[in-house]
Order: C-alpha cells, then structure tokens, then sequence
C-alpha cells in the first residue's frame, strides 16, 4: 500500500486527540498535517471533494485571520470551516472543499 498520503491506521482521531476537529456536512473532519481526515469504513481517508464547486451564495466578508471561521491548513492553503462545508479561496470566489 502506498497510500500514506490518504490514509492510516496508526492514530485514531477523537475527542482530545490533539487535531482540530470539525463539523463537515453529516460527518466530523479532522485536520491532520496537512490532510484532512473523516472516518470511512471503520478507518480514516482523506475527505477531498473532487472537481471544482463553487461555494453557493455571496459571501459577506472575506475569509481571513480573525474572521470568525475556524482555519485549517489544506495541502498549500487555508480551508475555512462555514456553516458545515470548507471553503478555499479560489480567484474572485470561495471554493467548496
Ligand atoms: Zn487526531
Ligand atoms: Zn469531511
Ligand atoms: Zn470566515
Ligand atoms: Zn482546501
Ligand atoms: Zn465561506
Ligand atoms: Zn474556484
């Protein structure tokens, strides 16, 4: 197996784990070095969203230190948690992560 990126099995996140944990649609995300994990089939995979979707409807305020959102590092940017989904700056919009 050469997934180590998407999955593991040495650390079972949960409460007090240590990693910022997260409501994400009807399951909870943890930040975890850079990835982002959700239990799947009694293990944990990364939870990537594929494609580009773009989050709906207008934002009210820019996503950024301080803005209120809890922040978490993905890959080589910032996903903020809002209202169950995470959003990325992408250009002159926010996508779905
Ligand atoms: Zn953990
Ligand atoms: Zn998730
Ligand atoms: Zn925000
Ligand atoms: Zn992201
Ligand atoms: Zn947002
Ligand atoms: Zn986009």
């Amino acid at each position: 197996m050469t997934t180590a990126n998407t999955a593991h099995t040495d650390h079972e996140h949960g409460d007090g784990c240590g990693h910022v944990a997260f409501p994400h649609g009807d399951h909870t995300d943890y930040a975890h070095d850079g990835h982002i994990d959700r239990e799947s089939g009694g293990g944990w995979q990364a939870c990537e969203v594929g494609g580009h979707t773009e989050a709906e409807g207008a934002h009210q305020h820019s996503h950024g230190a301080g803005c209120g959102h809890v922040a978490v590092p993905h890959a080589d940017h910032v996903d903020y948690v809002h209202d169950g989904s995470r959003h990325a700056a992408h250009e002159d919009h926010y996508d779905v992560h």
